[in-house]
């Protein structure tokens, strides 16, 4: 699969480690790259709604110009599934004719897929995570192209595998990017902890910083939930642009993001001691 071996590409290009914490439903191995050592480090993770794949291709820009000591894994692409239907439409995928009807009906019966955000199931990766799981103000309960929770909290092959991921590291910060709107968000329900790091990102990238009270079953919900320490969500990219973001905007969105990945690690070092205290 060319686009499958082109991320690939781009994960070594970053001159870092690749690894794969786990695999897709349609049996893509979902890598992983590592720069940096230590027990401590930031968790980046990109292309969890698969309209948003430039934050991919943005992560993976952004690691390759980080050389710093601090450990930093980046999963550039979590939901590979997704972007693959919403870049190539289904009939890239060897599947049974009745999957791919229920992939239009999923879809509003739209043969267009490009703004499809679910992985290949129809769940929403970024509900399907064990905070008040199915108690968010836009979730749905049938397979869709958004927003769907899922049978149950971590029903879906890839949310499994970067779960397991932040269970067994010790990461003192998780950033996970989404397109767009260039806006930061942090914190958990009520738990607005950390706020001055939050506000230093939000500054640092010229994005407005903002609580999202109601946000359930997220990366960043969990995260925050299970263990109290902080949790980014970043949305890249202007809204004067449609989904998919045009990729035709990276080089503008790698110099807006210009050394933020030192920048976490700074803040991942103070946090870490705050945490100890
Ligand atoms: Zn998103």
């Amino acid at each position: 699969m060319r686009e499958y071996n082109e991320l690939i590409n781009h994960c070594y290009l970053t001159g870092g480690k690749v690894s794969y914490i786990g695999e897709t439903h349609a049996g893509y191995k979902i890598p992983m790259v590592t720069k940096g050592a230590g027990d401590v480090g930031v968790l980046i993770i990109g292309g969890i709604h698969a309209r948003e794949y430039i934050t991919s291709f943005l992560l993976l820009r952004l690691l390759a110009e980080y050389h710093g000591e601090v450990r930093v894994d980046v999963i550039p692409m979590l939901n590979f599934d997704g972007y693959l239907l919403s870049k190539k439409g289904v009939d890239v995928f060897p599947m049974k004719l009745k999957d791919r009807q229920a992939l239009y009906v999923m879809n509003g019966g739209k043969s267009d897929f490009s703004l499809w955000k679910a992985n290949i199931r129809g769940v929403d990766l970024n509900t399907n995570f064990p905070a008040k799981w199915g108690e968010g103000e836009y979730n749905v309960f049938t397979p869709s192209s958004e927003n769907y929770v899922g049978v149950a909290p971590l029903s879906e092959l890839e949310t499994q595998a970067v779960y397991k991921l932040m269970k067994s590291s010790e990461y003192a910060l998780v950033v996970c990017y989404h397109s767009k709107g260039e806006e930061v968000y942090w914190g958990f329900q009520k738990d607005i902890r950390y706020k001055k790091y939050a506000r230093a990102v939000a500054n640092k990238l010229n994005y407005k910083l903002k609580e999202t009270p109601r946000s359930t079953g997220g990366i960043k919900d969990v995260w925050t939930l299970e263990t109290g320490r902080l949790g980014l969500t970043i949305e890249v990219g202007n809204d004067k642009f449609t989904h998919p973001y045009p990729m035709r905007e990276l080089d503008n969105l790698v110099r807006q993001h210009e050394g933020i990945i030192d920048y976490y690690t700074r803040i991942a070092k103070e946090l870490w001691k705050t945490y100890g205290s």
